[in-house]
């Protein structure tokens, strides 16, 4: 089996519970990664911090400076919870941080790339976060949705698969409409859809549903794929989520490419 390279994205929603990070949850993250890492290449974004630094200063993330100082805060501790869970399957990682000028020029975008293919060829999984602590307003996606889905086009990935604490895309905000009806595979999405007010379901969350179609569209844009299910079960349906990333038969979100483009 060829090996894949797979990007996994963990929401806020998933990797928090009341204002911290949910152990547990994240415990059943690092085992599934290291159990795909076994057979594919895995990147890894995550969001997390601002919540993370919450649990130690009680600034109002609100405000600029009380967010990148939460942001500084929670970084260090979110990723010294990674290298304890991950340390438990001796798998190496490094912490990359990015903001939107990472991808806006070719040299840095190069230089992103190369650090990418570097980490992996040594068998380290790259941890990446938005840079939100010395970025200016201009210089952030605001969301690891968007982040994650440009990480997975620059670095050649075969699939973005988004972890949130919803198992899919609906007709309808599932929160609100008890009727809502999955969509299980999608391969178009309406200028109105991208432009609907933001929904997220989490205090620290940024996006809701908007920024994942924007994610997917993007993909869609650029012939890739993108998986969006729930991040609370994976440990339960681990097998069978490995089985539908390799496969592309997953029930979630897939974006069907129009053609493919190699930049690796
Ligand atoms: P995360 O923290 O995982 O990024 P968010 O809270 O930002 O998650 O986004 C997921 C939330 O988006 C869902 O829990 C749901 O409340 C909301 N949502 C709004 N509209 C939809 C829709 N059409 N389909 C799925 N989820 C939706």
């Amino acid at each position: 089996m060829k090996k894949k390279r797979i990007v996994f994205k963990v929401g806020n929603g998933v990797l928090t519970e009341s204002n911290k990070i949910a152990k547990e949850r994240m415990l059943n993250l690092v085992s599934l990664i290291a159990e795909v890492r076994r057979f594919h290449e895995v990147i890894l974004v995550t969001s997390g911090a601002v919540a993370a630094g919450h649990t130690a200063l009680k600034l109002d993330r609100k405000m600029q400076i009380g967010k990148k100082v939460l942001a500084s805060v929670g970084q260090p501790l979110l990723m010294s919870s990674y290298k304890r869970n991950f340390d438990i399957y001796d798998v190496e990682i490094s912490q990359i941080l990015l903001t939107e000028d990472d991808f806006d020029s070719r040299k840095r975008t190069e230089i992103f790339q190369q650090i990418i293919n570097t980490t992996l060829e040594n068998n380290i999984l790259p941890i990446i976060n938005e840079n939100d602590i010395s970025s200016t307003p201009d210089q952030v996606f605001g969301d690891n949705d968007q982040l994650s889905a440009h990480v997975a086009h620059y670095t050649n990935a075969d699939v973005l698969v988004i972890l949130s604490d919803i198992d899919g895309y609906y007709d309808s905000n599932p929160h609100e409409n008890p009727d809502a009806n999955m969509l299980k595979v999608v391969s178009s999405i309406s200028d109105e859809a991208l432009k609907a007010q933001h929904s997220p379901n989490n205090e620290f969350a940024t996006g809701g549903i908007v920024t994942k179609l924007k994610a997917a569209k993007y993909l869609m844009d650029n012939g890739r794929e993108m998986f969006l299910c729930s991040g609370y079960e994976i440990l339960r349906r681990l097998k069978i989520f490995c089985s539908a990333i390799c496969t592309k038969k997953g029930r979630s979100l897939a974006q069907k490419p129009n053609r493919t483009t190699s930049n690796r």
